[in-house]
């Protein structure tokens, strides 16, 4: 039986960004430099963690775990709606484990005691209240990582320490996360990692000489930089400027160390969350960074505080005048959810024309029943035609509405989005995004595929 290790990786890290100096100079803070990036208004952790799978090989997952400290519904899963997003299938055993940002430690450790093939999803979005530490310091993002046999990265035994420090907490109905003084936190946060990361050492009969990267994970700038040193580590990860990701954020550092990694390598990871974890990742011996996406581009569109506030809910914008979104009923999307959720049009088997959403009677050749589908999240397309509307129903006006007509055939319209609506041009390039339309009164999230400028895969 061969080791249960990480068989892909990716991350995701939505397009916008807020420069820390406009925090400053809003609240009167010191928030240092650069950038952190923000969940547009249409995004939320379950979205973030779609278009991070979408960038991973999800043939043959059996099981998906999806961790995150912001579950945009709660009773209800949201891993089971993202597994029909993603087309795992009926069969698919799709849990969601969220809570604390550790909660993606316990994932790992579940998927790696699994003989199945294991598709871990983190996501988060991190806020507090305006000028607040976990607004200048965290940022949103995603990643996913498949665990099973055969794979290009072992994970040696975790090494844990479990503490009840209270260095942050978020009841129920809080706006953000509140904090602990940074100093105390930092005094009682270190020892315990590195204790972690010495027993993990331990354990793998491994020297800190042999350590080709140290991976450190913890909402405190000030621990990160200790234990770093501590390892005796200089580490730099493309996300570091970033910022802490709450529970995506192990996830995203593995992904961009991978990405700088090379064959029969020993990275040691450790997370600082309700106490400590540490655990050894070694490459393979065909191991190629190429393999996976570790997407730290700081390229991003740039947004304002107050955009960003009120994309947040931070601040209450005057509400288009316009009907609330309709409620939508849950038999209409059950009877449609290939459509709804994995974007799953027709093809005629008579003609090969495409309709988008799938139909029963072919509107070229006029065949009837005779539609195979097809799935059409991954296609690429142009914008044929384009309109802004200032008056539609948006938080976040205007919306900008196109005809896409596909690469291999199908036309749809549907919203743009991550773009500026006096950038879009007829015949820009388009690819599908998962996003939320709207949410209902009685707090349904419509979620649905709008398209967005092409982005580069970057890794
Ligand atoms: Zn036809």
């Amino acid at each position: 039986m061969s080791e249960v290790g990480i068989v892909s990786w990716a991350s995701y890290l939505p397009s916008f960004r807020l420069d820390r100096a406009m925090v400053s100079k809003s609240f009167s803070v010191n928030s240092g430099k650069g950038t952190r990036t923000v969940a547009s208004y249409d995004e939320d952790s379950s979205t973030m963690a779609v278009e991070a799978a979408r960038r991973v090989d999800l043939a043959g997952v059996q099981t998906m775990l999806f961790s995150t400290t912001r579950p945009p519904l709660m009773d209800k899963g949201n891993a089971s709606t993202m597994a029909a997003v993603l087309g795992l299938g009926d069969a698919i055993a799709a849990f969601d484990l969220g809570g604390s940002s550790r909660s993606t430690v316990g994932c790992l450790k579940l998927a790696r005691s699994s003989r199945e093939l294991t598709l871990l999803v983190g996501s988060d979005i991190r806020f507090g209240r305006p000028g607040s530490d976990d607004e200048i310091n965290g940022s949103d993002g995603a990643f996913a990582l498949t665990l099973g046999p055969n794979p290009r990265v072992k994970i040696g035994e975790v090494a844990s320490v479990s503490s009840p420090t209270m260095d942050r907490w978020r009841s129920e109905g809080d706006v953000g996360t509140q904090t602990w003084d940074d100093r105390w936190t930092a005094e009682q946060q270190t020892p315990l990692m590195v204790s972690a990361g010495e027993a993990a050492l331990h354990t793998s009969g491994i020297t800190r000489e042999n350590l080709a990267a140290v991976v450190v994970s913890s909402p405190s700038p000030k621990v990160n930089a200790a234990v770093l040193s501590k390892f005796g580590g200089k580490t730099a990860l493309g996300v570091d400027q970033f910022g802490y990701f709450g529970a995506a954020d192990l996830g995203i550092r593995i992904a961009s160390a991978l990405s700088s990694a090379g064959p029969r390598q020993h990275l040691l990871v450790v997370s600082g969350a309700d106490g400590a974890d540490a655990f050894i990742l070694t490459t393979s011996d065909n191991f190629s960074p190429d393999a996976g996406h570790g997407d730290a581009s700081d390229a991003g569109i740039s947004v304002s505080v107050i955009d960003y506030l009120a994309w947040r809910g931070l601040v209450h914008r005057e509400p288009p005048r316009r009907p609330d979104p309709e409620i939508p009923a849950a038999p209409a999307v059950s009877r449609n959810d290939d459509w709804k959720f994995a974007f799953t049009a027709s093809r005629c088997a008579k003609c090969s024309s495409v309709h988008l959403p799938p139909q029963r009677v072919c509107m070229t050749c006029g065949a009837i029943d005779s539609m195979d589908p097809v799935p059409m999240r991954d296609a690429k397309g142009k914008v044929r035609t384009y309109t802004i509307d200032r008056i539609a129903f948006s938080p976040n006006p205007p919306v900008v509405v196109a005809v896409i007509d596909f690469d291999g055939g199908g036309r749809y319209r549907c919203q743009l989005t991550d773009v500026d609506p006096q950038s879009v041009q007829v015949g820009m390039e388009v690819e599908m995004t998962y996003r939320l339309i709207s949410t209902a009164r009685n707090g349904i999230r419509n979620y649905f595929w709008k398209a967005r400028p092409l982005k580069e895969k970057t890794s």
